[in-house]
C-alpha cells in the first residue's frame, strides 16, 4: 500500500499517462519538423541548423522523460511508487506533484552528477 500518500497513485498514474501522451505527440511534431527541412537549398541550411540543434535538444530531452515515465509506471505496477530508489525514504508530496515521474527524493537528486 502506498500509506503515506495523500494522492492517490491511480491520479499520479492517470497524471504520467497524460504527460506521456503530450510529449509523444511533441516528439511526433519535432520529427515532422526535422523531416521537413531535409530538401532544402544551402542558404537555408545554417540558420535552419541552429533551429534544428534546438528541436533535437528537445527531442532528447523528451526522451529521457518518456522513459523516465514509463520507469514510474512500472514502480506503480510493483507497488513501490513515491518511495526514492536510491535511499527508500518517501519522495515529498510536493516534488511528486512538480515531478510525478521522479525516481529520487530532493536530497538523492541533488548528489545526482
Ligand atoms: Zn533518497
Amino acid at each position: 500500500m502506498q500509506a503515506n500518500l495523500k494522492t492517490p497513485v491511480t491520479a499520479r498514474k492517470a497524471q504520467l499517462f497524460k504527460r506521456l501522451q503530450e510529449l509523444g505527440a511533441r516528439l511526433e511534431a519535432i520529427e515532422v519538423e526535422l523531416d521537413s527541412h531535409q530538401n532544402r537549398d544551402w542558404e537555408d541550411l545554417a540558420t535552419e541548423r541552429e533551429g534544428d540543434e534546438v528541436l533535437e535538444a528537445t527531442g532528447n530531452a523528451g526522451l529521457t522523460e518518456i522513459s523516465q515515465i514509463r520507469a514510474a509506471l512500472k514502480r506503480i505496477e510493483a507497488g513501490a511508487y513515491g518511495a526514492c530508489v536510491r535511499c527508500g525514504e518517501p519522495i515529498a508530496e510536493a516534488r511528486l506533484d512538480a515531478l510525478p515521474w521522479t525516481p529520487l527524493c530532493r536530497s538523492c537528486a541533488s548528489w545526482q552528477p
